[in-house]
């Protein structure tokens, strides 16, 4: 099955509103059609409107790092799914693994995150991965099995098939040091499999696995020819216009 090849830059907490418009006026008539892949640009809260109205009319989509599951009540300083889908966001990245490091974030709000964003008719970008010591423990399977299990937990067929896994080993994030394009298309394929115990075949089939840690223009491509890996989840390299136009063209 052909799937849509998907590459989602992750700003984290960088970047001024200032440079993020500058950035997203560059990039903007660069973006390969919609009907070639997806480009998302995953950026803080607080960008996201301007820069989806300066990219409205091109392929560029908008992205958040993380929301809530629910739509309101006392979550002061949360941001609701509602209020994303308001203002014409397409996705969502859950359960990052600094936001699971950090900010407590569980396979439990995962899955309840999973749902929500589905509610408000976002696409999800669950992020799954294995720490250095899990891998070199030879816990990687058992550790992303699990993660995908919970995270899709009631999940419908229909909202499975949509749903986007991003496969990002700990290790790798930041860190200058990649996967194996083996390796990383060993453990989506795994994830696949894992999919299709779940629901079927042709869910497992119609899921796109990015891979994400340490992606840069130099290595996209080899990761790219992979099977099972299906785009990128980028942080540092997208924060450049020119890498990130640069992994998008390595990427086709
Ligand atoms: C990330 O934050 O999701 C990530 C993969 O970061 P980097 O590309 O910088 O390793």
């Amino acid at each position: 099955m052909m799937r849509k090849p998907i590459i989602a830059g992750n700003w984290k907490m960088n970047k001024s509103y200032s440079e993020a418009m500058t950035f997203t006026r560059e990039v903007n008539q660069k973006i390969p059609s919609e009907d070639v892949m997806d480009t998302v640009i995953c950026a803080p809260a607080i960008f996201l409107k301007g820069m989806e109205e300066r990219a409205e009319d091109t392929p560029l989509q908008m992205g958040a790092q993380t929301m809530h599951f629910e739509n309101s009540g006392a979550f002061t300083g949360e941001i609701s799914p509602k209020s994303l889908a308001d203002i014409g966001i397409s996705f969502v990245i859950i359960g990052h693994s600094e936001r699971r490091e950090m900010f407590n974030e569980t396979d439990e709000t995962v899955n309840k995150k999973m749902h929500a964003a589905f509610r408000e008719d976002l696409t999800p970008i669950m992020c799954c991965g294995e720490t250095l010591n899990q891998k070199e423990e030879g816990f990687t399977e058992k550790v992303v099995s699990e993660q995908v299990t919970k995270g899709f937990n009631g999940l419908s067929k229909e909202q499975a098939k949509r749903a986007i896994v991003a496969y990002e080993p700990i290790w790798a994030i930041g860190t200058g040091r990649t996967s194996s394009p083996e390796d990383a298309n060993k453990t989506c394929g795994l994830i696949r499999q894992v999919i299709e115990q779940l629901y079927d075949n042709e869910t497992a089939q119609s899921v796109r696995i990015q891979y994400g840690g340490s992606v840069k223009p130099e290595n996209i491509s080899s990761l790219m020819e992979k099977e099972h890996i299906d785009g990128a989840l980028v942080g540092g390299a997208s924060l450049q216009a020119d890498s990130f136009l640069a992994i998008i063209e390595g990427a086709k």
